[in-house]
């Protein structure tokens, strides 16, 4: 009876000593889900680069980084404002029309956007089929055209566009939604005649087509788009450089937009810290992992593109390197 007894104490005490154990080993697995774009684009390369980083060094913050594929830009910032994604990827348009509540976020600024870093640029990428012989953006008048599905960058930049031209969907004879993933094969299929997406260079997903089917990149140049670069910020002339991608020996100009990543204030300091810490402090690493992350620069990444105020995670990295006072 005694030594029952003696055992049962020993038993409680070692459940209440892991009572007050384990909850907190439990607390310390912690999870940061970053949104991205189709799988075929740049955004679902560069989060997988970051979470990449941010695995190896689990041991020491106790994060677990996964990613989502996801519908884009917009999809990404609303779906933070919802509480269930902590971190995503989205262009510097978006971001700015979201702390403003400007264009797609005029019924409501989402003010507890933060900005992480800067990434690569994404020129808008026009590609043509070979055989419809386009010239210019403007011969896609009545000709079947990809703007892009709700929830992307690229959707709210053409939208952008095709307003400052004066045009609307009705202008194509089909106006196509079709994710990025699905794009390429829709134009080598004949499906759509050309599409318009806002991405980082080299893309897979541009590399696709023009090898497959002979696909053509095709300038945006013009009144419209000098006006939308004189007048927003976050819009610059862009050039995609000939050689680039089979069959386009020559340059192709155009304008794009800054690719950002993105969280919210109400995600805790310690996890976008250990994000921003694991890209930095593995930067040549980080660059490696995918060609349109090779010419990135930590100076300009703190700062270019981002119109949402800092993370405190980032800030706080950022302010110990000296890059930001
Ligand atoms: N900028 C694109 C968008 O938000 C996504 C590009 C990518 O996935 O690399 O629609």
């Amino acid at each position: 009876m005694q030594r029952i007894h003696l055992a049962l104490i020993a038993v409680i005490a070692l459940v209440s000593s892991f009572g007050t154990v384990l909850p907190q080993a439990h607390a310390q697995q912690k999870y940061v889900t970053i949104g991205t774009g189709g799988v075929t684009g740049v955004y679902y390369a560069a989060g997988g680069a970051i979470c990449r980083l941010v695995n190896k060094d689990r041991k020491t913050h106790g994060i677990r980084c996964s990613v989502e594929s996801t519908g884009g830009s917009v999809f990404n910032v609303n779906t933070i404002r919802a509480g269930e994604l902590d971190m995503g990827m989205t262009q510097s348009d978006v971001q700015y029309n979201a702390i403003k509540g400007l264009g797609q976020y005029k019924d409501g600024a989402f003010g507890e956007l933060r900005a992480v870093f800067g990434l690569h640029p994404e020129p808008f990428t026009v590609l043509a089929r070979k055989e419809v012989n386009i010239k210019s953006f403007t011969d896609f008048k009545g000709k079947k055209f990809n703007v892009g599905n709700p929830g992307s960058g690229t959707r709210a930049s053409m939208e952008e566009l095709l307003l400052t031209m004066g045009w609307k969907l009705q202008d194509f004879s089909l106006a196509a939604e079709l994710k990025a993933d699905e794009h390429g094969p829709a134009l080598c299929d004949g499906k759509i005649d050309g599409f318009f997406y806002g991405v980082g260079h080299p893309s897979a997903n541009i590399q696709d087509p023009t090898t497959s089917c002979g696909a053509k990149l095709v300038s945006l140049t013009g009144a419209a788009v000098d006006k939308l670069v004189k007048e927003k910020p976050y819009y610059a002339y862009a050039t995609i450089p000939g050689g680039l991608y089979p069959n386009n020996p020559t340059d192709t100009k155009t304008y794009g937009v800054l690719a950002t990543v993105v969280s919210s204030s109400k995600v805790p300091t310690e996890t976008v810290y250990a994000v921003v810490k694991a890209v930095f402090d593995n930067f040549d690493e980080f660059k490696k992992l995918h060609p349109a992350l090779a010419n990135l620069k930590p100076e300009t990444m703190v700062k270019d593109g981002l119109s949402a105020p800092l993370h405190d995670g980032a800030m706080k990295y950022y302010k110990e390197k000296g890059w930001i006072k």
